[in-house]
């Protein structure tokens, strides 16, 4: 069984999550060859990590997938490794964030998941109609704890609004109400600027490991 430590796992707890550059390419430039000069404090004892190397995996994007560095910390006293990743990606997902949001807003206008998988697919890096599924029902499973987590955000921001009542599920109500009432609560959050690479890449840097989008 998985160890834990204030509810997440630890297996999880080992991955960071920082703005290292906000695209695959910005990302390569300034660290395809060295590792971000970083000071690393082991999630599970606080001390100082060292520089442990990286792992290649890969990053797919609409259009093309590539090979990226992953760095890596360690800590001695542990004996665990801590992966440090770039914000357009999470710990378990090949594509990038800022996809996967895509297609999960596209399937709130309507669309179906195989017009999605058409849509962001490419000749490079082709997506099947399951996996657009896949991250669908991934996001309807994490939309009401990050949902959730945005309400905590607001009220310690001292929000007057009633958040609950943003919350206005139909006669029938459906897992969809749920995304509607984080999208009305996301727009509360997040502030008014666009936001190029979407909302998830953005939210992702400040949510817990175990919540991300
Ligand atoms: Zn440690």
């Amino acid at each position: 069984m998985a160890r834990e430590l204030r509810g997440h796992s630890v297996k999880n707890l080992m991955n960071r999550i920082l703005p290292l550059g906000q695209t695959c390419n910005r990302y390569l430039r300034r660290y395809g060859k060295s590792q971000p000069n970083i000071e690393m404090c082991c999630p599970l004892c606080g001390r100082t990590m060292h520089k442990h190397g990286c792992y290649y995996r890969t990053a797919a994007m609409r259009g093309r997938a590539i090979k990226i560095p992953i760095y890596r910390w360690y800590c001695p006293s542990c004996k665990k490794t801590l992966s440090l990743l770039p914000d357009f990606l999470i710990p378990w997902a090949r594509y990038t964030t800022v996809m996967r949001e895509i297609a999960v807003r596209r399937k709130m206008e309507g669309k179906s998941f195989a017009q999605i998988a058409d849509l962001i697919s490419s000749k490079a890096v082709a997506v099947s109609r399951c996996t657009v599924k896949r991250w669908y029902k991934r996001h309807l499973r994490q939309v009401e704890k990050v949902s959730l987590w945005l309400c905590k955000k607001l009220i310690q921001a001292g929000t007057e609004q009633d958040l609950l009542r943003q919350y206005t599920p139909g006669v029938n109500p459906t897992p969809q109400d749920t995304i509607y009432w984080f999208q009305k609560l996301l727009a509360l959050y997040a502030p008014a600027h666009s936001f190029l690479r979407g909302y998830w890449q953005w939210l992702n840097k400040k949510l817990p490991i175990d919540n991300l989008l």
